[in-house]
């Protein structure tokens, strides 16, 4: 049978495995943090959820999904948590790659600290967590977003900018 060229409501194995994707990382950095105390670990899962709720508080509630299956899965928790917005809104939405660092810090927060604990104290077992970390936030993201997530997205049709972003339309 032929892939449909978008999901109404994505196939619930898709959201799964982005959410698994995503929550190695946010495990694997805690994990790394954790050499440094488990309050670090604790504060860096609470950055991440953070990220999150953002994510459902300004974007979601605008998206074409809202109440739906979407490749991350977020459509379908975000009327647990948020009133609907205004669909219009997300299209006119700009996103920077100012704005999308806090994103990136998930990864870059881990791997600083990694490197901090390799130089006090080197074992191979760190280098190997930092290396998966880096497939997964990079490799494992790329692949979700471009084989399963984004691929078939019908917000992305609509107007999406994040892709119109990555497309290299960027204002700074
Ligand atoms: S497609 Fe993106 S913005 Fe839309 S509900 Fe899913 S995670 Fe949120």
């Amino acid at each position: 049978m032929e892939a449909p060229k978008t999901y109404d409501n994505f196939p619930a194995w898709i959201a799964i495995l982005s959410n698994l994707v995503s929550l190695s990382i946010y495990t694997l950095g805690a994990y790394i943090l954790a050499g440094f105390g488990i309050l670090f670990a604790i504060l860096y899962l609470l950055y991440c959820l953070w990220l999150e709720v953002q994510i459902l508080r300004k974007s979601c509630v605008d998206c074409y999904y809202y109440g739906k299956v979407c490749g991350l899965g977020k459509g379908k928790l975000c009327p647990l948590l948020f009133k609907q917005g205004d669909p219009k809104k997300f299209v006119e939405k700009e996103v920077t790659w100012a704005q999308i660092l806090p994103d990136f810090m998930v990864f870059i927060i881990p791997l600083v600290g990694g490197i901090i604990l390799l130089v006090r104290d080197f074992t191979w077992l760190l280098v190997a967590l930092l290396i998966i970390l880096g497939i997964l936030a990079f490799g494992g993201t790329a692949l979700i977003r471009g084989s399963f997530a984004c691929k078939y997205c019908k917000q992305r049709e609509i107007g999406c900018p994040a892709e119109q972003l990555f497309g290299g339309k960027e204002k700074l």
